[in-house]
């Protein structure tokens, strides 16, 4: 399946809440998008990046998948720390994006059950990057004016040259 990329303005739109006990297509969506995230060697995933505008995450970064339907984030640290972030739909680019360093993330399994998540360092920066594009947010966004615009004149440097 296609990862829409930027500047696709579906992937500004916020995504609405899903109900897993009612959403017959909760599950092949959830299959589709671990296979395009693995496909493309992505740790994460959000449905609006297949263009379906549902609150559904999907992430892998030690070999077990995991997916969140309508995931809130309801504790942060303080701490923050500032890396490199890549995205499957801003192909090409690393760009310094300032995170939370532990969060704890609610919301509800596939099979509709709450579940609740804490993550630290690496995996939190894949949720709250995820819950993002839930709120029509990239990593471009993330940016100030002047890393916005190197960062944009970088990618479409490197979507030419493809
Ligand atoms: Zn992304």
């Amino acid at each position: 399946m296609q990862i829409l990329t930027h500047p696709n303005p579906v992937l500004g739109d916020r995504a609405g809440e899903v109900d897993p006990s009612s959403d017959a297509d909760l599950r092949p969506l959830v299959r589709k998008m671990a296979e395009a995230m693995y496909e493309n060697q992505g740790v994460g995933l959000a449905a609006p990046q297949l263009g379906i505008q549902k609150r559904v995450i999907v992430f892998d970064i030690d070999e077990e998948l995991g997916a969140i339907c309508n995931p809130v984030i309801i504790e942060q640290s303080e701490e923050t720390a500032v890396d490199d972030e890549g995205c499957l739909s801003v192909p090409g680019i690393n760009v310094p994006v300032e995170r939370a360093v532990s969060v704890v993330c609610e919301g509800l399994n596939i099979d509709g059950e709450p579940i609740v998540l804490q993550a630290a360092d690496f995996l939190a920066r894949v949720i709250q990057h995820e819950i993002d594009h839930l709120d029509g947010v990239i990593i471009l966004d993330r940016l100030t004016t002047e890393q916005r615009k190197a960062a944009i004149r970088e990618y479409n440097d490197a979507a030419a040259s493809e």
